[in-house]
């Protein structure tokens, strides 16, 4: 069985974890109703010898799930905690998080449901990496990331594959808008500043982002970035 649930993908992972999980709740309250019926005074609040706390493993993923969003709010992200995303074929969120804003003063535009992990992978790029490039090679701030996916439901292009964007896991950036209101488009210019720019920032991207792809990668790619958190062997990258 072990070996069985460590070669299933993802989704079915998910999916399989949470039969387990209804299982376990069907038969604790199996149980524990036969507990009750045996000694209907025992005190609800306190576990029998040995036996471990009820909510142990839901205590544990709020734990994760806080420590994750409390980062973001340490980085002054806007974002709010929606509930989990399970849908047909595999696709899924465990604790998604839709963010509007990336960092103090810069915007996601619109608001992108995707991961913890994403958000702040993609907050760090904007407060660390474009906001100073900005600065740097066009002379404005930055005060908003256009985006223009984030969690979809459907597999790579041109595959059967599932996307990153399927688990909330990759964000798609089509242009950047500076202070002075110009908007910097995801896409080959013949404008210097602007390229380097969008050299730097690309190039930036790759090792906080395990895959960067974007104009010149190919066709699917000519208008924006993809950003996301694959995971590879040794925490490789893929940026083309
Ligand atoms: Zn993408």
């Amino acid at each position: 069985m072990g070996s069985v649930i460590q070669h299933m993908s993802r989704p079915n992972r998910i999916v399989s974890n949470a039969r387990q999980a209804i299982a376990a709740t069907i038969f604790l309250a199996v149980t524990m109703a036969g507990v009750a019926g045996a000694a209907p005074n025992l005190p609800e609040t306190v576990p029998l010898p040995g036996q471990r706390p009820a909510g142990a493993a839901g205590d544990a993923a709020r734990a994760n799930k806080s420590a994750c969003q409390k980062k973001l709010k340490a980085l002054g992200v806007g974002f709010s905690p929606q509930p989990p995303v399970v849908e047909g074929g595999g696709c899924a969120i465990e604790r998604p998080v839709l963010v509007e804003r990336l960092a103090p003063g810069i915007a996601l535009e619109p608001p992108a449901l995707v991961n913890c992990a994403t958000a702040e992978t993609a907050a760090r790029f904007a407060r660390d990496i474009v906001a100073p490039a900005a600065k740097e090679h066009l002379g404005a701030g930055l005060v908003s990331v256009r985006q223009s996916s984030g969690y979809v439901c459907r597999p790579r292009n041109g595959t059967k594959k599932l996307s990153e964007h399927a688990f909330g896991n990759a964000l798609d950036i089509s242009g950047f808008v500076l202070a002075d209101e110009r908007t910097i488009p995801v896409a080959a210019s013949g404008n210097r500043a602007v390229r380097d720019f969008l050299r730097e920032v690309r190039g930036a991207a790759c090792g906080p982002f395990k895959t960067v792809l974007g104009p010149g990668s190919n066709a699917d790619h000519a208008h924006h970035f993809h950003f996301d958190l694959a995971k590879r062997r040794n925490g490789a990258t893929y940026c083309r």
